[in-house]
């Protein structure tokens, strides 16, 4: 086990520096919108990233094929690096490509069983933020950007949707006005979340411009680093 973590370590603190290589993080870094030591938040600690779909289930998926799958768990990888060298606890509720269903979930409850193991993980850490990460598609039209939605359970999660969706328009994509969102009970995890709890569509895979952005590393880097950055010095005021 203690070599396990080791390696985790390792890989955690090797994915982390790529990204702090990006240019994105010198402009963030020089405009004071990324500090990753000293006046670390005093709540909200800890970060419970779910990575959507994953195993059967892939998402939605480009028109070259590309499932949803993989690009949220890349995103959502790049993101518990940069919130672990940060200084906060970081859950992940998957880190490789598989369901979280129960082995013995009957047919036609797969899905369901799947998001009630997500929302165990949640329920486990009740005093979390929760992101879950996922991709958009809206076929036959040219829809773009990232738009993130929230939870009515708990007040924070509109101010966390904000703070994501303005940051990622600051910082990377000037041209997005798309606006938050409030999750309706068909986002079954922002409809159980008790704690502030949001879910970032990260872009269209039908926008087959946006869907080659999507699978490139270092446009996943900064955008990763935008959501980061974001929510970093939203809680770091919050202290
Ligand atoms: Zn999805």
């Amino acid at each position: 086990m203690i070599k396990k973590i080791h390696v985790l370590s390792f890989l955690c603190a090797f994915l982390a520096v790529s990204l702090l290589s990006s240019a994105l993080f010198s402009r963030l870094f020089q405009q004071g919108a990324v500090i990753l030591t000293g006046n670390e938040p005093k709540e909200q600690r800890v970060i419970v990233i779910d990575a959507g779909h994953g195993g059967i289930d892939g998402g939605t998926s480009g028109s070259d094929g590309t499932p949803e799958k993989e690009l949220n768990l890349a995103i959502a990888k790049k993101l518990a690096a940069l919130f672990t060298v940060s200084g906060y606890t970081v859950i992940q509720t998957r880190e490789d490509d598989r369901s979280l269903a129960a082995p013995d979930a009957p047919k036609g409850h797969v899905k369901q069983s799947d998001l009630d193991a997500r929302l165990e993980v949640l329920t486990k850490h009740p005093n979390s933020l929760f992101l879950s990460i996922h991709m958009n598609a809206y076929q036959g039209t040219p829809c773009r950007g990232l738009q993130v939605w929230y939870s009515q359970n708990n007040e924070a999660s509109a101010e966390y949707a904000l703070t994501v969706q303005s940051g990622v328009k600051a910082y990377l994509q000037q041209d997005n006005h798309r606006k938050i969102k409030a999750a309706t009970s068909s986002i079954y995890l922002l409809k159980k979340a008790i704690n502030p709890a949001i879910l970032i569509e990260c872009g269209f895979l039908s926008n087959e411009e946006e869907c080659e952005k999507l699978k490139n590393e270092e446009y996943q880097k900064a955008l990763a680093l935008a959501i980061f950055a974001s929510l970093h010095q939203k809680m770091r005021c919050n202290t």
